[in-house]
């Protein structure tokens, strides 16, 4: 029998994000330091087997359909063949957001063990632009990637860009041509609050409708007719289609009332929102012995404590302790 991870709002949570590590190879400036982090120390860190059985009672008891690995860069992990491999055996929809350092070795191998779909973040495809936001002059090896990703059948590939003042914000449609042209589906995310270095500005960010200004000015942008769903990004044909945009505007019209995530970090704590201030920690359970109902029960009181909304603009908003890249984006 199976209890959904419901919230006092009527909402169902069936979309599970699992951050593989809290590490990485980049140091996109909007996420985190140059210096990066204080990672995550090993014993703290979900063992391969620990992650899966945390899926397993998601998809086995808690109606979870889908699972997206994240981070950090959930390519640096080693399992992670394995881990796509016995979720995918689960029977969910498996996907992957990452920044696709490496991709062009793994992903035959990705695609073999089920996984169905990637995300890619990159931001310009400037090599010079690209080696200033995430400084690491890398560009080429992401492009590499997406190649790879695509001749391994995990098209169609989505990219993520975030666009920066002053950095890239005059490169969006130069970017929405490039991903037509190679097929790909791009979808620009207001940036978020989420930095580890609190350097977000809500007057500097580039927001979804200057984003659309920018790109109207080159392409014809219409809204395409499917619902929306649960799904964050509004989307728009671009000169008639069969292309399309997606414009992310997490900050200025946030979609909180139609969530279906919940994301459950390296070190195994739940959160039922990016910007949650309170964890849930399943890891504490998992090793003290608890069964797969207990962890199941925490886990769905976890959900109700669930907020309406991230309350970015309340004049109380607070900044969640934990950065993007520690909980899974
Ligand atoms: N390293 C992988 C990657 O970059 O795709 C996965 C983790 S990253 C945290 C996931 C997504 O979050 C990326 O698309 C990234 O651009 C986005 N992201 C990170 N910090 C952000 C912020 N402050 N605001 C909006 N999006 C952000
Ligand atoms: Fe790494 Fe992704 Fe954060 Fe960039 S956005 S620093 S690639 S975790």
């Amino acid at each position: 029998m199976t209890t959904p991870l419901a919230d006092r709002f009527g909402r169902v949570a069936t979309d599970l994000r699992v951050s593989l590590t809290d590490r990485c190879n980049l140091r996109c400036n909007y996420c985190m330091p140059a210096e990066g982090l204080d990672w995550l120390p090993t014993e703290q860190t979900l063992t391969d087997d620990e992650i899966v059985r945390l899926i397993t009672i998601g998809v086995e008891h808690l109606g979870i359909r889908e699972v997206r690995f994240t981070g950090g860069e959930p390519l640096l992990r080693r399992g992670l063949v394995d881990i796509v491999a016995r979720t995918h055996a689960l029977g969910v929809e498996t996907s992957l957001t990452t920044n696709a350092l490496g991709l062009s070795r793994t992903a035959g191998a990705l695609a073999a063990a089920g996984l169905d779909r990637v995300n890619v973040s990159i931001d310009s495809i400037r090599a010079e632009t690209f080696a200033a936001i995430t400084r690491r002059d890398r560009l080429a090896d992401v492009v590499a990637g997406l190649a790879a990703a695509t001749a391994a059948g995990l098209g169609p590939v989505k990219l993520n860009a975030v666009l920066l003042r002053g950095m890239n914000d005059d490169q969006a449609a130069e970017l929405l041509r490039w991903a037509v042209e190679h097929g790909y589906f791009l979808r620009f995310i207001e940036q978020m609050p989420l930095d580890a270095q609190h350097g977000w500005s809500r007057a500097e960010m580039v927001t979804a409708d200057e984003i659309f200004e920018r790109l109207s000015a080159e392409f014809v942008l219409t809204p395409h007719g499917e619902p929306r769903g649960s799904a964050p990004a509004e989307l728009f044909e671009v000169d008639g289609g069969p292309a399309t945009v997606g414009i992310i505007a997490s900050v200025t019209r946030p979609f909180c009332g139609d969530c279906d995530r919940v994301r459950l970090t390296a070190d195994g704590q739940v959160r039922n929102c990016l910007f949650a201030r309170e964890e849930s920690d399943l890891r504490g359970a998992l090793r003290s012995g608890a069964d797969d109902t207990d962890i199941a029960e925490r886990w769905v009181v976890a959900m109700r404590g669930k907020r309406a909304g991230h309350g970015i603009d309340d004049v109380t908003f607070l900044q969640p302790d934990r950065p993007m890249s520690a909980i899974g984006g």
